[in-house]
């Protein structure tokens, strides 16, 4: 009985669960695939065999699926569902429709996007999306200024900042991002051929890890917008003419270039990968260059569109002196630029990798690779207050080569 208490569904059961619920009629045949290749979540893929219509299902486990070190509260998946909401009124096509949220199975019914791909798996198939920098970008002014101070009134605003309390998502972010990734902690896992680089150039620098400390307190204490939270590139999905992000349960209101900064190190983590695997010159340097394009697109096109939303749709009072806009955005992207590099560091040091790494199959080539990800992470930290153009973020990159 799906009513009553909450367990964790087998397909059987989420099969079951669909026709509970009327998303398909009683006497249809349905086919179920647990699809899940996240941490935490199972997601249940079912399809009506006659006519093909499908919807996915996302529940929240109990513990986590690569540890049960990580307990956490299902309630995230309120937080998910309750965001998805919010994203598609503010960033309409850009986010899956849903259809139902369930606080005793705990777990979300919406669209399948199965005709899209997971975008860090196709830029790991070197695959290029020219529109995904106007997509990413409208997506990020429109669910980050349009939730901040600038617009939102401001009891409705912290109305919205207690609805999206997120203490334990928020922990796993403040101990693997602003935390571990700066000393010898036993849950980090250097490869072996970086261990001598990390400890030098990562660890033994005392100014670089205080700066760390000093972000992972502006991340705890900037309620500016309500962020994604875990906006890398698998939590995109995304075709030649379509790019929706998934994902949110880490949501809450923190400093807006958390958002941004995710987005840009996934980008540098899909160009390490194009660098160390591409054989053919001629081929990777076309590839190269479209990634170098898009980073430098998405920093360059979320600065106009801010500009453009700001004149539009400011409320606050004080929003119109002179200067103020100017000074605002420059903030967010130091905080752009400093997660950035904060990105880099955790995924080549911390417990959580990424594939675009640890696929590169050659030593050699890999830690060269790690390399440029973690002399750019720390440029982008250090030097963060004078990072503010596409221009500025690209020359980081390639300066550390
Ligand atoms: P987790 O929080 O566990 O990481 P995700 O929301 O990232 O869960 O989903 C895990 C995987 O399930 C995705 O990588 C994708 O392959 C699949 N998936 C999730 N949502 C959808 C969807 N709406 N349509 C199709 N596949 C989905
Ligand atoms: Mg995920
Ligand atoms: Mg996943
Ligand atoms: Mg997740």
């Amino acid at each position: 009985d799906f009513t009553v208490d909450y367990f964790t569904m087998t397909e059987q059961d989420a099969m079951e669960y669909a026709k509970a619920i009327n998303l398909f009629p009683e006497d249809a045949e349905l086919t179920c695939k647990e699809i899940g290749d996240g941490n935490l979540n199972y997601v249940f893929k079912i399809v009506n065999i006659k006519n093909h219509q499908s919807i996915i299902i996302k529940q929240a486990g109990p513990v986590a699926r690569i540890s049960d070190e990580f307990k956490l509260s299902p309630d995230r998946n309120r937080i998910e569902s309750e965001i998805l909401g919010l994203q598609y009124k503010l960033a309409p096509g850009f986010v899956p429709k849903v259809y139902n949220y369930d606080p005793i199975m705990n777990c979300t019914v919406m669209d399948d996007l199965s005709n899209h791909e997971i975008m860090r798996t196709a830029l790991l198939k070197h695959k290029k999306f020219p529109l995904f920098a106007d997509h990413i970008t409208t997506f990020l002014v429109n669910t980050l200024l349009l939730t901040s101070d600038v617009v939102v009134e401001h009891k409705e605003k912290k109305e919205l900042v207690k609805q999206f309390i997120n203490p334990e998502l928020c922990e796993i972010t403040e101990d693997l991002v602003y935390t571990e990734p700066f000393y010898d902690c036993p849950r980090n896992e250097v490869f072996e051929g970086s261990k001598e680089f990390v400890k030098e150039v990562i660890w033994n620098d005392k100014k670089l890890v205080l700066e760390s400390a000093k972000l992972k307190f502006e991340f705890m204490t900037n309620a500016q917008s309500l962020l994604h939270g875990d906006l890398h590139t698998g939590s995109i999905f995304i075709k030649k003419d379509s790019t929706k992000v998934i994902d949110p349960e880490f949501a809450f209101y923190g400093p807006a270039g958390y958002d941004i900064g995710n987005v840009i190190a996934n980008l540098i983590f899909a160009y390490a990968n194009g660098k160390f695997t591409i054989e053919d010159k001629e081929t990777r340097d076309d590839y190269i260059n479209y990634l170098i394009t898009t980073i430098k697109d998405v920093i360059n096109l979320f600065t106009v569109k801010f500009n453009k939303t700001w004149d539009e749709k400011a409320t606050e009072r004080v929003a119109r002196y002179e200067g103020f806009k100017e000074y605002y955005l420059d903030t967010i992207l130091r905080d752009t630029a400093a997660v950035a590099g904060l990105e880099l560091l955790r995924r080549i040091i911390g417990l959580a990798k990424v594939k675009d790494i640890t696929s590169i199959q050659e030593r050699e080539a890999r830690i060269r690779a790690e390399k440029i990800c973690l002399t750019a992470g720390k440029t982008f930290i250090l030097s963060r207050q004078s990072i503010k153009t596409g221009a500025d973020f690209i020359n980081v990159i390639q300066s550390a080569e």
